[in-house]
């Protein structure tokens, strides 16, 4: 049995058994593997369903490509009322080079207050937190006005399109009047909206010659460095962001940056471009023929897809023995819901009351399947547990933040649908003092919003 003594000295002694369940399952969940690349999420399901097994919970899974999985989970409140969608993903980064793990990174074991392993805060741990809401949800179905929807994903690292957007194109009930998630993050900060994206992948033609001769050749790779240094100027250009969103970013800079970074506001208002990947040349003394570089581009709202394409085709102009094209199904919007929507100040009180009393919302420099769900008009949010080691070796959670992820999702689910009395939406958007808002958004084209 594991130490409770590491749980918070408040917790009652149900909630302690609750938060106990969450860590085993956090432990089954990780040593079932399901790494992506691979993406196979049969077995993993499996042990979700396994935990969502209550009389009061509707269990469905759909497999639109064969091994990923995805499981959907219901519970019909006995009065009407709103659909909470709660949103989690059931694949993992791969381990990677298994050397530098000093932790097993597939046992799921319990150190103290640590929960080792690949997938430990992305997002086992947001998985059984969702799950274990949900049969706290399924407890009190009687009481429930509306009802809570549990969509765990498959693909959610390889773009979503046999996970969370086949549901939402595919299950109508998998379409929230709210959507929440309890992906990688920080309790101290409450995310309400995430970057566009796009993988660009360029390639230079050249002429290969001995690299004694280099007055009979073309070199390829001296010609897409510049062309890659041309696109990088993208870095340095001002981007107009609505000066309401700006300020919202601003406001909660000092603490978003404790956990997100130092660097972090400016990440977010920019526009960054990282070059992941150069193939060309064999060796030193040839001229490469051809070479190919990828490039990831991240931008903030309002700017579009469509605008970055523009940008990058007016700076390529100039580049002519450069080709390039947008990689098949890289490219994703910006989108946000407004953080003056009730769902992000619900989700902002409850962490100020169950988490840390200077808790913020701000937006998510990554991306996670929330971005499908407001693109198809839905508000969201993210609200997770820190993911120490994400995607390296030894990544690992806290039993402490496990606490209060579950703490905070459990109350928010427990008042929009109705289990702390039936409020109205005027009545949540009153929920922070004048002050501490940060007002209407002005309706500005270019980016999607909710
Ligand atoms: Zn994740």
């Amino acid at each position: 049995m594991s130490d409770l003594s590491t749980l918070s000295s408040n917790a009652t002694a149900a909630e302690a058994t609750e938060i106990e369940s969450i860590l085993e399952l956090t432990q089954r969940l990780i040593a079932t593997p399901s790494e992506n690349p691979g993406g196979d999420t049969i077995a993993i399901a499996a042990v979700a369903c396994h935990a969502l097994t209550h009389p009061a919970i509707e269990i469905e899974t759909y497999e639109p490509k064969p091994g990923c999985v995805n499981v959907v989970a219901r519970v019909h409140g006995a009065h009407p009322g709103p659909r909470l969608v709660m949103n989690g993903h059931l694949d993992t980064y791969p381990v990677g080079a298994r050397e530098f793990w000093t932790q097993p990174p597939l046992d799921g074991l319990r150190e103290g207050d640590r929960i080792y392993g690949r997938g430990a805060g992305d997002m086992c741990a947001g998985d059984a937190v969702l799950i274990t809401v949900l049969r706290s949800l399924a407890d009190r179905q009687e009481q429930l006005h509306g009802e809570a929807v549990l969509t765990l994903v498959a693909d959610e690292e390889t773009g979503g399109r046999f996970g969370s957007a086949w549901l939402i194109d595919n299950v109508e009930h998998c379409r929230g009047d709210f959507v929440v998630n309890a992906d990688a993050g920080h309790p101290r900060v409450v995310r309400y909206g995430e970057k566009g994206v796009m993988w660009l992948r360029l390639n230079s033609l050249g002429k290969a010659a001995h690299g004694a001769h280099t007055h009979l050749g073309d070199n390829a790779l001296d010609s897409l460095m510049a062309a890659v240094q041309a696109v990088q100027t993208l870095r340095n250009r001002e981007c107009v962001i609505d000066p309401i969103m700006r300020t919202a970013m601003h406001d909660v800079q000092s603490i978003s940056e404790q956990v997100g970074g130092k660097g972090e506001y400016d990440n977010l208002c920019g526009i960054t471009v990282n070059a992941g990947a150069f193939h060309a040349g064999l060796v030193p003394n040839l001229v490469p023929g051809s070479a190919e570089a990828m490039l990831d581009v991240r931008f903030p709202g309002p700017l579009s897809i469509a605008d970055i394409k523009k940008l990058i085709g007016e700076i390529l102009e100039a580049h002519p023995k450069v080709t390039w094209e947008v990689m098949p199904g890289s490219a994703t919007e910006p989108a946000f819901t407004d953080p003056n929507h009730p769902l992000v100040l619900t989700f902002l009180r409850h962490a100020r009351a169950l988490a840390y009393p200077d808790a913020v919302a701000n937006m998510r420099i990554g991306l996670t399947d929330t971005r499908l769900f407001r693109l198809a008009g839905m508000p969201a949010v993210v609200y997770g547990p820190c993911a120490h080691g994400l995607g390296g070796p030894d990544e690992y959670v806290t039993v402490q933040d496990v606490l209060k992820v579950y703490r905070v999702h459990r109350a928010v689910a427990e008042e929009l649908l109705g289990l702390q009395g039936v409020r109205t939406i005027a009545r949540f958007s009153e929920a922070l003092p004048a002050g501490e808002r940060v007002g209407a958004l002005s309706n500005a084209g270019g980016s999607h919003r909710d």
